[in-house]
């Protein structure tokens, strides 16, 4: 090797990014079809394109790429296929807005003419997401990337449909749609978001059509009455059973409507008289289709009175709603008005209140996907970590409603059917049809509407291998095994997975649902734009490394649970690098080839190597442990503490004596076991900070890269409990004699003389441990006592093994100590007189507020209690 040693300073921007060239080039990302080694697999949840990576996205990428080096080192062919979304609507919003900046507006612009400046959007920001990636570190295969617009994602897509449709579970029907009149498009249930707002039950009186009376309906609202079509009563409701049958008028609009009984309604609540608009509630929707009813469509699709709204036919629905209140009132039409509070549906990208609304859509049936969906996670072909997010998963599919997939948008799928103009067939199918499969005309018509963007989200498991092909990627790597993904899309994404794997390839998608929870800032708030809290993972890896964030992500990380993100915390990731980093380099400069390979045989180790290859193995075998079970942030703390501690603060003072004046032999064995214990601690280390340990590990190696070395086994024959915990012992007594020696102020350079009386059976670790005494103890020498003969003047130490004994002398030199104990002993007199004075003065007592006298009166025993203690000092010592 022509490099001798590291830089004389850690600075990971000098080497990360030219290791993570040299990875990309190396073509060490890119696994192999390997028959006679197992595959490990993850695909990367695929961010959107409409923005950069924030925090949440670093973490994400830094459990994926943890777990994909663990298994690569542990020698299987692991996958992690990278790759993006076009995220439909919120791509859609986003170009739309840009482009509406330079005066372009989509509608006037076209589908074809928009789609492009889509497409040139998508390009640009796929590259950048690709470059955040890789700043990440992230070991993703960019042979592999996928885009969920690709051909072959787009042919899988149109394919599943076709499926669908042809198995009976996709159908178009008019059904109630959770509409956003600010996007104009139709939402899935998982799109709504839970909004609290302050309303009011409006109480109507429809008056009966015979002139006897009338009835009183609530609701919150008022504009979906010019839509009604019957009020409802229960069946057994005595109140109301002998109007069932009549009309009504419906006030405003000049419309007869019938009185109609129906299980649906709640006498309890209310009035129990329910107003029935089939086409602006699902309820009603169900109560109209049992009855016949009309639904009357009232709003357009911005959310606007339509010409089946009379009068108020233009004014938008709030508008709506404030002129029928006060035109009802006008007609002494109001029972009464009752503030209310109650959660609206709202859309979850533009916190727009969802109107549910009559419309036709596609819809998949779920019912019979949901099932098998259930059931392979209750039989644990897939399990959650942790466990608990099971039932998130099962109450969404439990509780599951058909799923609207169409989406008036323009980017995205466009839905595979095609409609005949001359007889109305409707030819579903993966490749555009030339003429009608019924007629043979030619008057096609396509489906305008695109599908719902997580239609192709998922599939992601295997049309990202090339499903529908028969690839040998999909043959091999398909189930995945991890899936790596917060819990805010479990209905969303993580459930769509699980039944469109099982629909379409008939085996789950993968093995392991391992959950995180998201980054909060310090305070513990969500990083959020509107609080200008977030921080950008880039800007940090510019100041401190990849490494350091990355550590500091998994720092403390548990499964499933929100962490909260430190500046200095990130500051004390870069500390940690930057000791690894000068240990290193001075193992590196000390350590010498040839006696290493002159002893290479030798097994004259001392107490110390003994100690640190028996700690070395027993870390490998825990973290390989938690590395199994996902206790990432687990693991990560062991290597931690074992590189700091035990590695840097212990062993390399410890045999630094055999470094300067061992013999050749001692020399030799201890510089192989620095080296092979600091190696395999790169290792450990590796999956939380690549970077470092792919630098450091070069210098100490032949090897050209860490990445693609193996994992490091347990050697049980170096575990040795014995020795740990003679090692222990020792360790633990020169720390409180440094302890002492702190307290005191003792200066290291002033040794002291040791008397060790040690428990039962400890005497071999203190005899054999002199050397270590002596150098990081400070002592003289060291004595070690049969029995417990002390003098006085000794200060004494209980450890858990023996008692040890220095002399008081030794610590201190007594002249300068009275020296230093009289300046103390008048400082303390002067204190205690001013105390004294102050207290003694009228005028202070007569004005002063009781607590201040009081805190004068405690320091005035408090300086009189030191001056006690050195007044002893002072007796003691003369
Ligand atoms: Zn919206
Ligand atoms: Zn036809």
């Amino acid at each position: 090797m022509e490099k001798k040693n590291l830089e004389t300073t850690y600075s990971p921007k000098e080497f990360e990014k030219r290791i993570y060239e040299n990875w990309l080039n190396k073509g060490y990302f890119t696994p192999k079809v390997d028959k006679d080694k197992k595959p490990y697999t993850i695909v990367m949840p695929p961010p959107n394109i409409t923005g950069k990576l924030h925090m949440g996205h670093a973490l994400d990428l830094t459990l994926q790429d943890m777990l994909i080096r663990f298994k690569r080192m542990q020698g299987y062919e692991a996958l992690w296929l990278p790759g993006e979304d076009h995220a439909s609507i919120a791509t859609e919003v986003r170009v739309e807005n840009e482009l509406l900046k330079q005066g372009l507006v989509k509608k006037e612009m076209g589908r074809e003419a928009f789609l492009e400046k889509v497409y040139e959007w998508s390009e640009e920001y796929r590259e950048k997401i690709r470059d955040q990636i890789k700043k990440m570190g992230s070991s993703c295969d960019f042979t592999r990337e996928a885009f969920t617009m690709d051909e072959n994602l787009s042919r899988a897509v149109r394919e599943v449909f076709v499926k669908l449709y042809n198995d009976g579970l996709i159908y178009r029907g008019n059904r109630i749609t959770n509409w956003c009149p600010k996007c104009e498009t139709a939402l899935s249930d998982a799109e709504i978001e839970y909004v609290e707002h302050n309303g009011n039950f409006w109480h109507f009186r429809y008056p009966l059509s015979d002139g006897s009376g009338y009835l009183v309906i609530a609701t919150t609202r008022p504009e979906t009455m010019l839509g009604d079509t019957a009020v409802a009563v229960h069946p057994e409701d005595e109140r109301f059973r002998h109007l069932v049958g009549k009309t009504l008028d419906l006030p405003l609009m000049d419309r007869v409507i019938p009185i109609v009984a129906d299980d649906y309604v709640d006498s309890e609540f209310g009035t129990g008289c329910v107003k029935i608009t089939p086409a602006h509630d699902p309820n009603d929707f169900h109560v109209g289709e049992r009855h016949k009813l009309e639904a009357i469509r009232v709003l357009d699709d911005k959310g606007i009175i339509n010409e089946f709204g009379g009068k108020y036919q233009g004014l938008d629905r709030y508008e709506a709603r404030k002129a029928i209140v006060s035109d009802m009132e006008k007609l002494g039409l109001i029972e009464k008005i009752e503030p209310h509070t109650h959660n609206v549906n709202t859309h979850d990208r533009c916190g727009t209140v969802i109107e549910p609304i009559i419309s036709k859509q596609w819809y998949v049936e779920m019912k019979p996907q949901a099932g098998p969906a259930i059931e392979a996670v209750r039989s644990r072909k897939t399990n959650f970590v942790p466990e608990r997010f099971e039932k998130t998963y099962f109450h969404w599919l439990e509780n599951i409603q058909d799923w609207c997939i169409s989406r008036q948008l323009w980017w995205g799928h466009r839905i595979p059917v095609w409609y005949c103009d001359d007889c109305q067939e409707v030819i579903v199918s993966n490749d555009t049809p030339h003429s009608c499969t019924k007629c043979g005309s030619t008057n096609l018509r396509e489906e305008e509407d695109v599908l719902d963007t997580w239609f192709s989200s998922a599939l992601w498991p295997f049309s990202t291998l090339g499903w529908p092909n028969e690839t040998e990627d999909l043959k091999y790597f398909y189930p995945t095994s991890t899936l790596v993904t917060g819990y805010d899309i479990i209905p969303f994404w993580v459930m769509r997975m699980m039944f469109s794997g099982l629909y379409n390839m008939g085996e789950v998608p993968f093995d392991t649902v391992f959950i995180h929870g998201i980054v909060r800032d310090a305070q513990g708030r969500k990083m959020s734009k509107s609080l200008g809290n977030g921080v950008d993972p880039l800007e940090t890896i510019d100041i401190y490394g990849a490494d350091a964030l990355r550590f500091m992500l998994i720092t403390g990380n548990a499964p499933g649970s929100d962490i909260r993100f430190y500046p200095e915390r990130v500051e004390a990731a870069r500390n940690f690098a930057n000791k690894l980093w000068n240990a290193s380099r001075f193992v590196l400069m000390n350590i010498d080839e040839e006696l290493i390979e002159k002893y290479k045989d030798s097994t004259n180790y001392s107490l110390a190597d003994r100690w640190i290859l028996s700690k070395v193995n027993n870390l490998i075998e825990e973290v390989t442990e938690n590395f199994e079970k996902f206790e990432l942030g687990i693991a990560l703390a062991k290597v931690y503490e074992f590189i700091w501690n035990e590695l840097c603060d212990w062993y390399i003072e410890l045999i630094k004596p055999v470094f300067y004046n061992g013999t050749d032999e001692e020399k030799g064995v201890s510089y192989r076991v620095i080296r092979e214990v600091l190696i395999k601690s790169l290792k450990l280390l590796h999956p939380t900070m690549p970077f470092i340990t792919e630098e450091i590990y070069t210098f100490l190696n032949d090897e050209e890269t860490i990445m693609m070395a193996s994992w490091p086994e347990v050697e049980k024959e170096n575990i040795d409990a014995k020795i740990e915990d003679t090692m222990g012992g020792v360790i633990e007594a020169i720390k409180s004699i440094r302890n002492l020696r702190q307290e005191m102020n003792v200066p290291n350079k002033r040794k002291s003389t040791l008397y060790i009386l040690p428990n039962e059976g400890k005497e071999e670790a203190f005899v054999s441990s002199k050397d270590y005494l002596i150098k990081l103890a400070y002592a003289e020498d060291v004595v070690i006592l049969k029995e417990d003969n002390t003098d006085e003047n000794n200060v004494s130490l209980v450890t858990s093994t023996a008692r040890i004994y220095i002399p008081l002398l030794d610590l201190i030199d007594r002249d300068k100590e009275l020296e230093r104990l009289g300046k103390e002993k008048t400082k303390l007199e002067s204190e205690i007189e001013r105390v004294n004075k102050k207290l003694g003065n009228e005028k202070f007592l007569a004005n002063a507020k009781e607590d201040v006298i009081q805190e004068e009166k405690a320091k005035a025993a408090k300086y009189q209690a030191m001056l006690d203690a050195v007044d002893e000092r002072i007796q003691a010592l003369k």
